[in-house]
């Protein structure tokens, strides 16, 4: 097990805005679990991946972040103690259970930031139909780039003549590991 035992787990308010109804927490601990990041990030879809200073940047829904370094792991956004506390056991978890099974699973070393909304965008119908909730594909594709929303959001794209177009964008997001993450 890669890692067992956490020393210190502080669960604050961020300073910088004591009246936001949200949580960060900082676990810090002796295990390096730097070599675990390639393929989390492979399994886990992560929003960043700074291989010089070993960062890995997992985004979650809800705006929860939890980012881990290789003798820490920071979480932001949670809504209560026990949050704090079930995203600390699940990203645990999920360290040991991936690198667990590390021989087979490919490692990943893009991520997510690297996708471009204008690539998106091309990929899009291209019609500013709405039905997606946003005023234009453009803001479709950035919030697809964000995570936020999915290829489902946009009917369009299920049609047949978009087929084509649907099946590259998958691709394209593929390629990068984009997904939504849930911590389940
Ligand atoms: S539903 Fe699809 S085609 Fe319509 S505006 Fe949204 S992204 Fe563009």
């Amino acid at each position: 097990m890669l890692l067992e035992k956490i020393d210190n787990f502080d669960i604050f308010r961020p300073k910088m805005d004591s009246s936001k109804e949200v949580l960060h927490a900082i676990a810090t601990f002796q295990a390096d679990i730097s070599p675990s990041f390639p393929y989390v990030n492979a399994e886990l879809g992560g929003w960043d991946y700074d291989q010089t200073n070993q960062v890995l940047l997992l985004k979650l829904s809800n705006g929860k972040w939890i980012t881990l370094h290789p003798q820490k792991i920071a979480i932001r956004g949670a809504k209560d103690i026990e949050e704090c506390h079930a995203l600390l056991e699940w990203i645990k978890g999920q360290i040991n259970d991936i690198y667990g099974r590390r021989d087979q699973i490919a490692p990943r070393y893009m991520s997510q930031a690297g996708l471009k909304v204008i690539e998106i965008l091309k990929l899009t119908p291209m019609s500013n139909c709405k039905l997606c909730g946003y005023a234009t594909c453009m803001a479709y594709a950035a919030a697809l780039r964000e995570g936020e929303i999915s290829l489902n959001d946009c009917p369009p794209l299920a049609e047949e003549r978009y087929r084509e177009k649907r099946e590259k964008l998958q691709a394209y997001l593929e390629t990068f590991g984009w997904r939504t993450l849930d911590a389940e």
